[in-house]
């Protein structure tokens, strides 16, 4: 079925439904709060009991996409979450693949027994367990995806002014935030959509200052610490490696959340095909792969990391001590690129 049927398919289920929980993955990012955000608007709109269930807290710097702080957090209320999934007839899965990347409410996830709905553009979706799954790994976010569908709904009729402003802008910011400023996996149809949405009365300007200028000086000044002493170019300088450990984070004062975007930085010298971030939290290693040409960091982070994600953006875990990381980041990619292609 193409996009369009599938999402007729979900609009019929939906008119069948009266409580929707929607879901997203554990750490959301900015796609991730956008397409919930901008999901539950429309629903509310529509009359839907609609409410929003993340396994973990947003990051400050998305706090102004859920003012009334309407998010429920499985982190910060397991009662609360747990009812809302158990008692609900159809949950919608936005920007992630499989029912792990929910970490802690996978189990919560899986044994739920209202009607499961995926949107999503991650390679390999899980199927089992979904009555519908609409999946497009060429979209540049769920965000994108969803208003294509939202799009072809017979209620909105293709117009995006038939979405109220707060869905727009939150689906606006996801996409911003997933191509990095219509930086990375932008298509014709992100730039026309792009489009729509300013028309519509989107107001990009605001959304560029509150997802991209908010840097607090402490983030400027971990940024510049890890470029100057953190940074080690190696592969005939094609593959950049950065770590970053706990004690550097409290030195600088930063909270999560604060090194988002930073792997994409060595990407902007010359001959740099792959970076990677490794930043140590009080469990594990978060592991944060980036590449820009044909090198796909998804099958490296599925392969050495625990992860996984997109061909050129990807993530994972690490449970070594930080002082091992980058010689393990090394025989790793020494491993990977004897069974695969050479940087
Ligand atoms: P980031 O480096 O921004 O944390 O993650 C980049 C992308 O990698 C995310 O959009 C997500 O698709 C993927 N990703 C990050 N962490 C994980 C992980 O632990 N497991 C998997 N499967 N994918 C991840
Ligand atoms: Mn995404």
């Amino acid at each position: 079925m193409t996009i369009d049927e599938l999402a007729l398919s979900f609009e019929g289920l939906l008119e069948k439904k009266k409580k929707v929980t929607i879901i997203s993955h554990f750490n959301p990012d900015g796609d991730a709060v956008g397409s919930s955000v901008g999901l539950n608007g429309y629903l509310l709109d529509m009359g839907y009991d609609s409410r929003i269930v993340l396994p973990s807290t947003i990051p400050p710097f998305l706090d102004f996409l859920d003012p009334e702080h309407n998010i429920i957090y499985y982190s910060e209320d397991k009662q609360r979450a747990k009812a809302t999934v158990n008692d609900c007839d159809m949950i919608v899965c936005l920007d992630f693949n499989k029912p792990e990347r929910t970490e802690w409410m996978s189990d919560l996830l899986t044994s739920a027994k209202a009607d499961k709905v995926m949107i999503d553009h991650h390679p390999s979706a899980v199927r089992e367990g979904f009555s519908i799954v609409i999946s497009d790994t060429g979209a540049s976010s769920t965000c994108e995806l969803l208003f294509r569908v939202l799009m072809a709904f017979r209620h909105t009729e293709g117009r995006a002014s038939s979405l109220s402003l707060n869905s727009l802008t939150a689906i606006m910011a996801g996409i911003l935030t997933d191509t990095n400023n219509f930086n990375n996996s932008v298509t014709p149809h992100t730039f026309n959509i792009a489009a729509e949405m300013l028309k519509a009365g989107v107001d990009f300007d605001f959304l560029n200052n509150m997802l991209f200028k908010r840097f607090s000086e402490s983030r400027m000044r971990l940024m510049g610490h890890l470029l100057k002493d953190s940074m080690k170019l190696e592969r005939n300088s094609q593959v950049s490696c950065m770590v970053l450990s706990l004690e550097e984070k409290k030195k600088f004062g930063i909270q999560d959340g604060d090194t988002e975007g930073f792997v994409n930085l060595p990407l902007m010298i010359k001959g740099v095909e792959v970076s990677a971030l490794f930043s140590e939290s009080e469990d594990f290693i978060k592991v944060s792969l980036r590449s820009k040409g044909s090198f796909s960091v998804n099958a490296l982070a599925k392969s050495y990391f625990n992860g996984g994600g997109h061909e050129r953006a990807a993530g994972g875990r690490l449970y070594i001590p930080i002082g091992q990381v980058r010689d393990y980041f090394s025989e790793s990619l020494e491993q990977f690129l004897l069974n695969n292609r050479r940087v």
